[in-house]
């Protein structure tokens, strides 16, 4: 599927910073949309629905998989979590940049439909960094962070399908790799010719 606006999909395993990392970005960047997934995990902390996620039950989330309402959706961790056709595809057809937050499985998945899509994989700088990260973020009991230890050895074995890597080791330096991805990824001529369509026809470029 081919869209005027670029497609970019961060995925980490959990600790690795990459929800810092992509707001951050999203700060400093205002052509940039985050896509709201739909998930069965129930909310955390501050999060609020239709802000971090669109929080349903599994019954729900199996009627939009039924109703071939997500582009992707994977079981993470336990719950599924899926980016919703609606979530993405006006904005993209509208010639804005969307960003996905999401895992390994959906990002290989969005491949498939977006040749286009940008892959980007988020790596802890070491096994005891990202240990030490997942204890500090208080936000999970002792079982939880060991089930994420281990998932992450499979995540981060995913990384050589991405297109790009970047090692979260400081955040200021890791947050300049992600932007300097975006802003290259938008001069790309197949970038520039979707998005500079006019300009392009003009100068007989095709
Ligand atoms: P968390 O529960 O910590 O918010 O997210 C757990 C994992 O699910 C993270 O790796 C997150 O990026 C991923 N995730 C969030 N939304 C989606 C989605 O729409 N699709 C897929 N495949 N993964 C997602």
């Amino acid at each position: 599927m081919e869209t005027p606006g670029n497609l970019f999909c961060v995925a980490a395993p959990s600790g690795a910073g990459k929800s810092s990392l992509v707001k951050a970005l999203l700060e400093l960047d205002s052509r940039l949309a985050v896509s709201v997934s739909h998930t069965t995990r129930a909310p955390r902390g501050q999060e609020l629905d239709g802000r971090e996620y669109h929080f349903v039950d599994e019954a729900s989330f199996r009627a939009m998989v039924d109703g071939g309402e997500f582009f992707e959706y994977a079981q993470v961790h336990g719950n599924f979590y899926g980016t919703s056709r609606r979530a993405i595809q006006q904005r993209l057809d509208g010639g804005e940049d969307v960003v996905l937050e999401i895992d390994w499985q959906g990002a290989l998945q969005i491949k498939k439909l977006f040749a286009h899509a940008v892959l980007i994989f988020i790596l802890p700088p070491s096994w005891e960094e990202l240990m030490q990260r997942l204890n500090r973020r208080g936000e999970d009991s002792a079982e939880v962070i060991a089930q994420r230890m281990g998932n992450a050895r499979t995540e981060v074995a995913q990384a050589r399908h991405f297109d790009y890597v970047i090692v979260n080791a400081l955040f200021e330096t890791a947050l300049f790799d992600l932007k300097t991805v975006v802003h290259s990824q938008r001069l790309k001529y197949a970038a520039q010719r979707r998005a500079k369509s006019q300009v392009f026809a003009s100068l007989g470029l095709g």
